[in-house]
C-alpha cells in the first residue's frame, strides 16, 4: 500500500502512520519528498485496514497495490479457464450460446423449445422456475413444478440446463433436480449470503453483472463464490442502466474484454435483457462475440407473441436459427467456432 501524506504534515503525523503500519505486520519505508512524503506499506497489505489509515491526522490518501480479489484475477491465473456445463465446455475455443425461454411455462412450451434449442446448433438451455419480477403482481415463474417441466424438456433434448436461482431457501431443491448451471441475476450479484451458499456447491455458477455494478464490484462478487470453494464462474454481462431509455439497458461491450483482462474466468453476454427488444439481439451479439465474448444467453420462445414474461426480446425459433449461422461467420473470422 502507498500513503501519500498532506503537503502539511509533520512528524508527529508520519510517525503514527508508520507505528500503525507496523501494528499490522507491515514494514514502512518512508520516502521524503520537497512537499510530500510518502510511505509504502511492505508486506501483506490484506492485513491492512484502509479506512483506518485513511482515518489518521495527516493522511492525504492511500492505494492499494494488490488487487482485491484473487481467485478469480488473471494476475495470479495466466491462462483462460475453461469451465464446463456438464460435458460442455465455456470458455474455449467454441463460442457456447445458451438459449430458451426466459420462464419456463409449460410442458410443450418447454418440449418445443428444447427441440428448437437443439435444431438450432445450441448446446445449452436457459429458462426460468423462479423469477425476479418488478411487480409482485405478475407471474413469479412455476417454482419447483417448473424445474420438473425444465429437467424433463431438456432430457429428451439432451441439453444441460441453467437456471435462475433467488432464495437460498432452494438451493437443495437445484441440486435435487440436478440443474446444471445456477444463474445467479442481476437483482442478486451483491447478495453475498446467497453467493457464499453457491460457493459450497460443485456447480457451475453463471454470475450476472448487477444493473448499476461496477466491473469492480462484480469481481469481487465472484471472489465470495470462489472463497468459498466453488471456482467453477461464469461472468455474464447483461446491460447495464443508464440515463437512455430507447431500450432497456445499455450492452457494456466494453466491459467485455476489459473482464478478459481482469480475471481467467469465461465472459459471456446476453443480448435479450440488454437490449429489451427481439430485433436488437442480432447485432447486440454479433458486438459481443467480436468484443471477445466466450458465449452468450440468449431468450427465445417457441411463440413470442405467447410469451409470459419478456415477449418483446424473445427471438422465435426461426431468428435463433438464422443467428447462429450469422454468429458462425464472425466465430470463424476470430478463429473461433460456434
Ligand atoms: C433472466 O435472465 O431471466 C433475468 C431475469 O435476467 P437479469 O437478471 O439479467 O435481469
Ligand atoms: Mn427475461
Amino acid at each position: 500500500m502507498i500513503i501519500v501524506m498532506s503537503p502539511g504534515a509533520n512528524e508527529q503525523q508520519i510517525d503514527a502512520v508508520v507505528r500503525k503500519v507496523k501494528e499490522y505486520g507491515c514494514e514502512a519505508n518512508v520516502s521524503r519528498g520537497v512537499e510530500r512524503t510518502i510511505i509504502g506499506a511492505i508486506g501483506d497489505e490484506r492485513a491492512i485496514n484502509q479506512e483506518t489509515i485513511d482515518a489518521l491526522s495527516g493522511v492525504e490518501q492511500s492505494m492499494n497495490i494488490v488487487k482485491p480479489y484473487k481467485i478469480v484475477a488473471r494476475e495470479w491465473h495466466k491462462e483462460n479457464t475453461v469451465v464446463h456445463i456438464k460435458d460442455v465446455p465455456v470458455g474455449g475455443n467454441t463460442v457456447q450460446v445458451i438459449a430458451g425461454p426466459c420462464s419456463v411455462e409449460t410442458q410443450p412450451q418447454m418440449d418445443d423449445a428444447a427441440r428448437f434449442v437443439r435444431e438450432a446448433g445450441c448446446r445449452l438451455m436457459r429458462g426460468g422456475a423462479f423469477k425476479p419480477r418488478t411487480s409482485p403482481y405478475t407471474f413469479q415463474g412455476k417454482g419447483v413444478e417448473g424445474l420438473e417441466m425444465f429437467r424433463k424438456a431438456a432430457d429428451a433434448a439432451k441439453l444441460p440446463i441453467v437456471t435462475e436461482l433467488m432464495d437460498v431457501r432452494m438451493l437443495d431443491t437445484f441440486m435435487e433436480w440436478d440443474v446444471d448451471a445456477i444463474q445467479i441475476g442481476t437483482r442478486n450479484m451483491q447478495n453475498f449470503d446467497l453467493l457464499k451458499e453457491v460457493g459450497r456447491v460443485d456447480k457451475p455458477v453463471i454470475l450476472k453483472r448487477g444493473m448499476s455494478a461496477t466491473v469492480s464490484e462484480w469481481l469481487m462478487a465472484a471472489e465470495y463464490i470462489a472463497a468459498s470453494g466453488n471456482h467453477n464462474i461464469i461472468f455474464c454481462e447483461r446491460g447495464i442502466r443508464t440515463f437512455e431509455t430507447y431500450y432497456r439497458n445499455v450492452l457494456d461491450v466494453t466491459a467485455i474484454p476489459v473482464l478478459k483482462k481482469e480475471t481467467h474466468l469465461p465472459v459471456i453476454a446476453d443480448p435479450s435483457h440488454a437490449g429489451g427488444k427481439a430485433w436488437m439481439v442480432a447485432a447486440l451479439s454479433r458486438a459481443a462475440i467480436a468484443a471477445g465474448a466466450d458465449g452468450l444467453l440468449v431468450e427465445m420462445h417457441p411463440n413470442p407473441c405467447e410469451a409470459w414474461c419478456d415477449a418483446d426480446q424473445a427471438l422465435t425459433p426461426q431468428e435463433l436459427k438464422s443467428l447462429m449461422a450469422d454468429l458462425g461467420g464472425i466465430a470463424k473470422v476470430l478463429g473461433r467456432d460456434i
